[in-house]
């Protein structure tokens, strides 16, 4: 079986279960975990801010980046088709009573400046919740894993910090989007005043997120993740890996993105389905099918459509609206995209 559905997916390398094995531990609620401090100690230097915060999820690490942005009451911005919006069961909202104002996402994630612009609020109107936070996404998932340049980053910054609002950046896959770009994850995230990635993706470990910022910021998440009941103990087994996962897995992404591109020039080929390759420059691919009448498949009828491929040994996710989407990630060669490509050759044709 082919899994395409997630790099999430991914197992942690030998070196990983070596290094988790010979971990050395302490209790870092107290702050006394070595291999935690050695791992958040790295991710702050690597992404160029003064601190980072290991935490159990990427969701976690949004939703405790948000707590510490923003005060009861006040507001937050974020594109409708963010992870934040969409995934994360509205848990700023709900733990922090923490309003959101959502705004329009362009094709490749990007948000647009005169909404953004126009749902600022300073507080200045009484009916209106003062705006504290910039929620942005790289790369940008349900867009298909799009990149956003560090030119598109500086200018949100830019205009949210004219207007006093902070800025987070959920980069769940931001080296995928640093490799893509080939510029330093650093310079990629460099105006931004917090970012959460993800060590368990395409970066192979088994478990944790990385959230970086400020000093002041990494110690008012610290509590939000403790109030959140995240505070753990003996970490350094898991933060073990994600060192590992730091120090090996990240130049090899490259070898995703090759592989998506080729699963998706492989798609392009096949009249039935949908797909913009020129869009696809990470590791994920969405695309739509269309039965042999030419007309875009039923809710149903995709759903059908994965239940073969399954069959025929390809597992992919739906996302909605008929779309599915294809993650490439470690685990996986050239071989395994071009059986994969077979196997959904051989899907279509059972439509
Ligand atoms: C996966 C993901 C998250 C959440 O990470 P979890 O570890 O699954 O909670 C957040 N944002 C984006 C864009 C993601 O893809």
């Amino acid at each position: 079986m082919i899994d395409l559905r997630s790099d999430t997916v991914t197992l942690p390398s030998p070196a990983m279960r070596e290094a988790m094995y010979r971990a050395e531990l302490g209790d870092d609620v107290y702050g006394e975990d070595p291999t935690v401090n050695r791992l958040q100690k790295m991710a702050a230097e690597r992404l160029g801010k003064e601190a980072a915060l290991f935490v159990p999820s990427g969701t976690m690490g949004n939703t405790a980046a948000v707590l510490a942005h923003t005060g009861r009451g006040e507001a937050f911005i974020v594109g409708d088709q963010s992870h934040i919006y969409h995934h994360e069961l509205g848990g700023a909202s709900t733990i922090g009573g923490s309003p959101r104002h959502v705004v329009a996402t362009g094709a490749n994630g990007m948000l647009d400046l005169h909404q953004i612009q126009v749902g600022i609020s300073d507080g200045s109107d009484e009916h209106t919740a003062a705006t504290a936070l910039l929620c942005i996404e790289n790369t940008h998932n349900r867009c298909g894993g799009t990149v956003l340049s560090v030119t598109q980053v500086e200018a949100l910054t830019e205009l949210a910090h004219m207007h006093g609002v902070a800025v987070h950046m959920d980069g769940a896959r931001v080296f995928n989007a640093a490799i893509a770009l080939g510029v330093p994850v650093s310079t990629l995230v460099r105006t931004v005043d917090s970012v959460m990635f993800c060590l368990s993706k395409g970066l192979s470990a088994p478990v944790g997120s990385m959230l970086a910022g400020s000093r002041d910021f990494i110690r008012r998440a610290q509590r939000m993740r403790k109030l959140m009941g995240g505070g753990m103990r003996q970490a350094g087994v898991i933060a073990a890996a994600g060192i590992v996962a730091l120090e090996q897995m990240v130049d090899r992404l490259a070898e995703d993105h090759e592989n998506c591109k080729q699963l998706a020039d492989g798609l392009a080929e096949y009249p039935q389905i949908d797909v913009d390759a020129e869009r696809v420059v990470t590791n994920m691919v969405v695309f739509s099918v269309r039965n042999s009448e030419q007309e875009p498949l039923t809710e149903e009828e995709t759903m059908q459509f994965l239940a073969k491929a399954r069959e025929h040994g390809v597992l992919m996710g739906h996302i909605g609206e008929g779309r599915i989407r294809a993650v490439t990630h470690y685990g996986l060669d050239a071989d395994h995209i071009r059986a994969s490509l077979v196997g959904i050759r051989r899907a279509l044709l059972d439509l």
